[in-house]
């Protein structure tokens, strides 16, 4: 029988993978913490309309990414990203009432792309959002709690944040006509894709990878040139609190999101250790996105960091903490052993008791759960209701009556230092 295999694009989070993700989960959780931000989750499935009408029907995550599970008379998908679930779910919830709110998430998404490094169909998300905030004020404090969640897990050194305004409405009508007008010259010269968004959705041509695009691109006329006082005042308002914060960033005139509800300010960290999937972290401002949901106009900024990316930067899975190992010796002992084991664990101490084997057997495998101390007990000790206390890394070790174990192993006692309780050795 042909065996099974993991679904093309999808990944199994074994204990070294998943430790690394919670660690990067823990670590955006405990910043957003920090700032006020609470944790919300909300479903895998949502109806595909939560997409279309917000990311844009022209964007590649609505027109070929989104996994859609069921046919009936509405589309539901997996969800392809965060950001449009958790408006919704502020308008389900009647929280427009209570504004600004702070969320953090964290979970699953997933996309139909082309698998590859850093590139996955079910990937996994942090995010923040910030919602009824439409001070520039607002853009700085997420920025500053990506910088903050960045450095946490030690990767902040080894990215650049950059940084770029989409303008305001008016800004991008203004410009749209300038650069339809450019590109419209070099029309040929576009790929398919771009040449079917010239009409549809210009600003996203700008985002192309392709290569020829690329090139046209970079002789394009800027957005940054057409934009609005206000819009530039706005863009001045986040740089300025960048700089109050000595985050550095780097100005991007080329950064655009590949999402329609984006407006001012859009930022990515990116790094050049991870190849073309340089970007680990994204974001930007989403002013008209609860409204086209059909809800009241409240503006919003927030990002979301890919764990996979941040995962392949940090390298190496945190180490597991290391358990005690409980060791019979002998089957006289088990009993007792038992007891111990889980007294350990009922005070909070992470305990280890092999199912079987001899002396030899569970040493290798205290070795092997990597424990930093064993507990021995054999004839002697049982008949002394006592254990021996084994310090793995030193070898030094004390006979301690059994009930004296607990305690000491929560005080993080050094069996070095320890007191021999009754004198007869093992
Ligand atoms: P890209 O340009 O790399 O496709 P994107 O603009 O589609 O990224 P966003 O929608 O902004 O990405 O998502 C935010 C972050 O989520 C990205 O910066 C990246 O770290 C991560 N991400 C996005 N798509 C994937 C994927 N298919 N596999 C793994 N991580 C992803
Ligand atoms: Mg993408």
């Amino acid at each position: 029988m042909k065996s099974l295999r993991p679904v093309r694009g999808t990944h199994d989070l074994l204990p070294a993978d998943q430790r690394q993700h919670r660690h990067v989960i823990d670590a955006a959780r405990e910043a957003a913490a920090l700032y006020g931000y609470e944790e919300v989750g909300t479903p895998i499935l949502e109806f595909a309309e939560v997409f279309r009408r917000t990311l844009g029907d022209t964007s590649d995550i609505v027109t070929k990414e989104m996994f859609t599970v069921a046919q009936g008379d509405e589309d539901v998908v997996l969800r392809p990203e965060g950001t449009a679930g958790v408006v919704r779910a502020v308008m389900t919830g009647g929280l427009t009432q209570s504004l600004p709110l702070k969320f953090f998430y964290s979970g699953p998404m997933f996309r139909y792309e082309r698998p590859q490094k850093g590139r996955q169909r079910q990937f996994h998300q942090v995010g923040v959002e910030l919602i009824g905030v439409a001070e520039p004020l607002g853009d700085v404090e997420v920025i500053a709690l990506a910088v903050q969640f960045l450095r946490r897990i030690g990767v902040l050194e080894r990215t650049v944040l950059e940084i770029n305004t989409l303008g305001d409405t008016q800004s991008r009508t203004a410009y749209r006509q300038v650069l339809v007008d450019y590109l419209s010259r070099h029309r040929d010269a576009l790929s398919d894709d771009s040449r079917q968004r010239l009409d549809r959705n210009p600003l996203r041509i700008l985002d192309s990878k392709h290569e020829g695009d690329r090139a046209l691109i970079a002789d394009a006329p800027m957005l940054g040139d057409h934009l609005t006082d206000s819009a530039a005042a706005f863009f001045d308002g986040v740089r300025d609190g960048l700089q109050a914060l000595d985050i550095p960033c780097a100005i991007n005139p080329r950064l655009v999101r590949g999402l329609d509800y984006y407006g001012h300010t859009a930022f990515e960290f990116t790094t050049d250790a991870l190849g073309a999937q340089g970007t680990v972290l994204a974001g930007g401002r989403y002013d008209g996105l609860m409204e086209m949901m059909g809800g009241p106009a409240v503006p919003g900024v927030g990002w979301a960091a890919g764990i996979e990316r941040l995962a392949l930067l940090i390298g190496e899975a945190p180490a597991v903490s290391r358990p005690v190992a409980v060791i019979p010796v002998g089957d006289a002992a088990e009993g007792e052993a038992l007891r111990l084991t889980q007294a350990l664990r009922a005070a909070g101490v992470a305990a280890d008791l092999a199912f079987r084997g001899n002396l030899k057997r569970r040493m290798a495998r205290a070795d092997k759960v990597n424990a930093r101390v064993a507990i021995l007990i054999g004839d002697d000790e049982l008949a002394a209701g006592a254990g021996t206390v084994r310090d793995l890394d030193t070898g030094s070790q004390r006979r301690m009556p059994l009930d004296a174990i607990v305690p000491f192993l929560c005080g993080g006692g050094s069996v070095e230092e320890a007191e021999d309780v009754p004198a007869r050795e093992a």
